[in-house]
């Protein structure tokens, strides 16, 4: 059952496509995720059981545990600048930063140095984080542009480039061709196929009729904008999200709603929609930038680079109930079990100067 924000955003963008023709995927998805009123993220917190998908902050403090370590670690190795940013983006419930924090308050003069700045579109999820880091008095941005560029910058996101558009191309007899979301007779949505004037895509091996490749053009752009940065004020980068490691042929945009699967023209606006991130695309975006990169390596193996596992048996010891423990044996498991998190997920670091080398790869 649509709710009635999906069927006032299904009616608008419906609307559109009458209107102005087809629409690209990665444009369906901007909406649908993006539009100020009526966009997935924008009034809700879809995080959790009762939400529609969790996260790896969600599923233990261990995670920004660890990541609060590497990101001091990193700003140690930049010879522990005075001053200097810390961007999260795509903050979610503000999670991952506070374990992070918490986990950093006695590594000498890094909490003096912080300033800390989030990126993120979402009121809903503006007042989770404001909640979550109240005392580190953070700054929010929507875009790269208004994130100060006159001091050292350290960035993070996690399972934030996947909720970037994702664009799809298909072979056809005559070529690429792109995936459009126009209308049908009755009026629902529907996929169509337009020629595809731009560049061949930058995949292995010959694609077949019927081939789809996707490609975000949004990624990229923030990959290699993060990347002048970090060139530009000095610094490092962390991205954690789902992906191959390659640029591949295949589909994986998907629209997920209450934990299930859905198609991505049901639920308008009440579905999340993505799809796996490239990472080597993203690779390569940064190496044009002049960034060494990093990675990109298993998330399971990433975190015990990073000490999970003695964290782990550190927070058993101090666990005061049997199912205490095994809970955090059975998060322990879902984050870096290849079969669960542990290989599906992937960490890439970019950094810029002074010979840096981020820790977990
Ligand atoms: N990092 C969090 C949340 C991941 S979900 C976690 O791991 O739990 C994606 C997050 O990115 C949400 O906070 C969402 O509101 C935000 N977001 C999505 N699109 C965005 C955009 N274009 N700009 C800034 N933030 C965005």
């Amino acid at each position: 059952m649509l709710g009635v924000m999906a069927e006032k955003l299904e009616a608008l963008l419906k609307k559109q496509i009458q209107t102005t023709g087809p629409m690209n995927v990665g444009a369906f998805m901007a909406q649908a995720l993006g539009h100020p009123e009526h966009g997935y993220y924008m009034g809700r917190d879809p995080f959790g059981v009762a939400g529609d998908f969790t996260t790896a902050p969600e599923i233990s403090q261990m995670f920004g545990e660890m990541i609060g370590a590497w990101i001091a670690d990193i700003w140690a190795q930049m010879g522990a600048p005075k001053k200097f940013i810390l961007l999260e983006c795509g903050p979610g419930r503000g999670t991952l930063m506070a374990d992070a924090l918490r986990a950093t308050k006695n590594v000498r003069g890094f909490h003096a140095a912080l300033k800390l700045h989030f990126l993120e579109t979402s009121p809903a999820m503006k007042a989770a984080q404001e909640k979550a880091v109240q005392s580190y008095n953070p700054a929010w941005h929507e875009g790269l542009d208004t994130v100060p560029d006159d001091l050292p910058l350290i960035v993070i996101g996690n399972e934030f480039l996947d909720a970037l558009p994702v664009r799809q191309l298909q072979k056809t007899k005559n070529g690429w061709a792109e995936r459009m979301v126009g209308l049908n007779d009755s009026g629902d949505f529907c996929f169509s196929l337009v020629p595809y004037i731009g560049a061949a895509p930058d995949a292995p091996g010959a694609a077949a009729e019927g081939h789809i490749f996707e490609f975000s053009p949004a990624q990229v752009s923030f990959v290699t904008e993060i990347c002048r940065r970090i060139k530009r004020q000095g610094g490092a980068a962390l991205f954690i999200d789902y992906g191959e490691n390659e640029s591949k042929y295949g589909e994986s945009l998907q629209a997920i709603a209450d934990h299930k699967v859905v198609s991505i023209f049901d639920h308008v606006g009440e579905a999340d929609i993505s799809a796996n991130v490239d990472f080597g695309a993203m690779a390569q975006a940064a190496s044009k930038e002049g960034a060494a990169v990093f990675g990109p390596v298993a998330q399971g193996d990433f975190l015990n680079n990073l000490g999970i596992e003695q964290r782990a048996e550190v927070l058993m010891k101090a666990a005061k109930t049997q199912a205490q423990k095994e809970d955090i044996e059975k998060a322990l498991h879902r984050l870096c079990d290849s079969g669960e998190m542990g290989a599906m997920f992937k960490a890439i670091g970019f950094a810029h100067g002074k010979a840096l080398n981020p820790a977990g790869f």
